[in-house]
């Protein structure tokens, strides 16, 4: 199989809820989602209002484009339905489809949604809610169906790591400082075709006037060599480096190994939007979400304990990228061992008490052009 294939099943959370599963370390993206809120009620408020389709649908149709498994599918789901009440917005059927690879653990995400059922956090009646399984990289809905879709911390995702990386990434694992020319130009290049993609796709599936709230994590500047926007790869290559160093991974492992990521700037999204054509931006936004701000819903906010926050960040980060690194590693790689040690790195570079120790995220509101 060539590099390409296998990374395509690659990306993937951690299933199940033990204590490295997404659905238990995923309280960072629940912050995003909290601070998205704002965007996502002024579309939605906006769409009931103004568009046509609101008077004459009997049949509300929605998706979480990348709803992994866990609390904040849910949390979305419940905040959209309680919005429409709060608008009195009255449909008689609401259809919402969870969409995610076909990898995704969809069978404790269906047990979370029969206990959010079971609790009446979400209304059965009316509410019809659907698995769906496959790439938001292909088409996932007939023509001109869809009214709305959502999608948190998951279109940053790319479809597979950018051809023809091979091993001239060395020990980077991601786009870093270090990194050649060649590897900026190679992820900048598959970003360009997969978001375009990702917007043509959608806007064969939406309804005129349809809407469409996407964050994910961006980078603060146009120039990727110029600053390190994304330290938590760096200290991950740099972990997985001192084991090639100790003899445990060989050192073609790590070369190979790429991060099929990518965190643009502002006027790159801005600029694919435009020239894909099918949407116009309605609002964007950018913020910052330190990397353990999920810390604070936990523990005293006013103590901070940088093995505490280090741990979270590890932790997170595990989450998101454990099948990622057993697949491509194999048996020789023990991912206990690997965060313990990323953890320690955290903990002794005392990133986390700095401002770039965050993810700088960005919203965007778009509307399916007439
Ligand atoms: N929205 C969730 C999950 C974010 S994690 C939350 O906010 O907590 C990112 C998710 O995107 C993962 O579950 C991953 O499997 C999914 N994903 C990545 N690439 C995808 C693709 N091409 N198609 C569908 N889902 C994808």
């Amino acid at each position: 199989m060539s590099e390409t294939m296998e990374f395509k099943k690659l990306v993937g959370m951690n299933a199940g809820d033990d204590r490295t599963s997404y659905a238990n370390n995923s309280g960072l993206q629940r912050v995003v989602v909290s601070k998205t809120r704002f965007i996502l009620d002024e579309t939605l408020k906006d769409m009931i209002e103004n568009e046509e389709y609101f008077l004459a649908e009997r049949c509300f149709k929605m998706v979480d484009l990348g709803c992994a498994s866990g609390p904040n599918t849910l949390l979305v789901v419940s905040h959209i339905m309680q919005t429409f009440q709060d608008l009195r917005a009255r449909f008689q059927e609401i259809w919402i489809f969870l969409n995610d690879l076909p990898g995704n653990d969809f069978n404790s995400l269906f047990k979370w949604v029969q206990s959010r059922y079971d609790e009446k956090v979400i209304e059965r009646s009316g509410c019809c809610i659907y698995g769906l399984p496959g790439s938001f990289y292909h088409r996932l809905f007939p023509n001109k169906t869809l009214h709305f879709a959502y999608s948190s911390y998951s279109v940053h995702w790319l479809s597979q790591v950018p051809e023809g990386l091979g091993k001239q990434n060395k020990e980077n694992i991601f786009m870093a400082t270090t990194s050649p020319r060649e590897v900026f130009e190679a992820y900048g290049k598959q970003y360009q075709r997969d978001f375009s993609k990702f917007l043509s796709l959608r806007g064969e599936e939406m309804v005129s006037g349809g809407r469409m709230v996407l964050s994910f994590v961006g980078r603060t500047v146009e120039d990727p060599s110029s600053i390190d926007d994304n330290a938590y790869f760096t200290i991950l290559a740099q972990t997985l480096h001192e084991m090639v160093v100790e003899g445990i991974i060989k050192k073609d492992d790590l070369y190979s190994f790429n991060v099929p990521m990518y965190t643009p700037c502002q006027r790159e999204v801005e600029a694919i939007i435009m020239n894909e054509g099918s949407f116009e931006l309605w609002k964007k936004d950018v913020f910052r979400v330190r990397w353990d701000a999920h810390r604070n819903s936990t523990h005293d906010p006013s103590f901070f304990d940088e093995k505490q926050s280090a741990n979270l960040v590890a932790n997170c980060v595990r989450a998101v990228t454990e099948p990622m690194l057993a697949s491509h590693f194999g048996s020789c790689i023990n991912c206990d061992v690997v965060f313990e040690r990323y953890a320690k790195k955290l903990a002794a570079e005392h990133l986390l008490k700095q401002q770039k120790s965050s993810y700088y995220t960005m919203v965007i509101s778009l509307r399916r052009n007439n």
